[in-house]
């Protein structure tokens, strides 16, 4: 599925539920893969207003600041960002935008003890979710069989994983995606994996 595909679901998803921030977050997303700035400022800040705890959405929001040339402003989002990201526990949105701001030049806020402990540790079980960073909160195992499936289980945290069932929901309604066609459910596969982060 090309850029320009998912800008029209996602488009039509966020249309569909202007409340939801997760349809608008993927669209302005998208909107950063395929470089319409302009565009992508204002799904993020639509995000922003929705959850003003959407830390990865002020990581975006800065570098399409940084791509619009509106330095000041792109420091002033992504050191709120790092405070929001740092206070939550998602440390790699936070250590994104820490060295955004290190390459504008700007000063990175200090962390607090606690975050600084959370940094050096990954959980007892040596997991620390892909997407989030977080050092806790393994699924128990697979949410399904399969490569997939395995891959969710050793890399994706709980929270994650809900986020995606949640926004997964949407994909399928907005889509109107028949899971028993293969088509529909390479489709669902894709929207997962960008979703989770897994294509690295
Ligand atoms: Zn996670």
């Amino acid at each position: 599925m090309d850029v320009e595909q998912r800008i029209d679901q996602f488009r039509n998803m966020a249309e569909a539920d202007p409340e939801n921030e997760l349809g608008h977050f993927s669209l302005g997303k998208a909107y950063v893969d395929a470089e319409r700035f302009a565009e992508a400022e204002g799904s993020l800040r639509r995000v922003l207003e929705l959850n003003d705890g959407q830390s990865k959405a002020y990581a975006l929001l800065g570098r399409v600041l940084i791509g619009l040339d509106r330095r000041d402003e792109a420091v002033a989002v992504l050191t709120g960002g790092f405070e929001v990201a740092a206070d939550r526990g998602d440390v790699m949105p936070r250590d994104e935008m820490g060295s955004l701001l290190k390459g504008l030049g700007a000063d990175v806020p200090e962390l607090k003890k606690a975050a600084l402990e959370q940094t050096a540790t990954v959980g007892a079980d040596g997991f620390r979710c892909t997407r989030c960073g977080r050092p806790h909160g393994k699924l128990d195992g697979p949410p399904f069989k399969g490569a997939l499936g395995e891959k969710i289980g050793s890399r994706i945290c709980g929270d994650c994983w809900d986020e995606w069932i949640r926004m997964g929901t949407k994909v399928i309604n907005e889509l109107g995606l028949p899971l028993a066609d293969p088509r529909a459910q390479a489709v669902y596969d894709e929207h997962l994996a960008e979703f989770l982060q897994l294509d690295d």
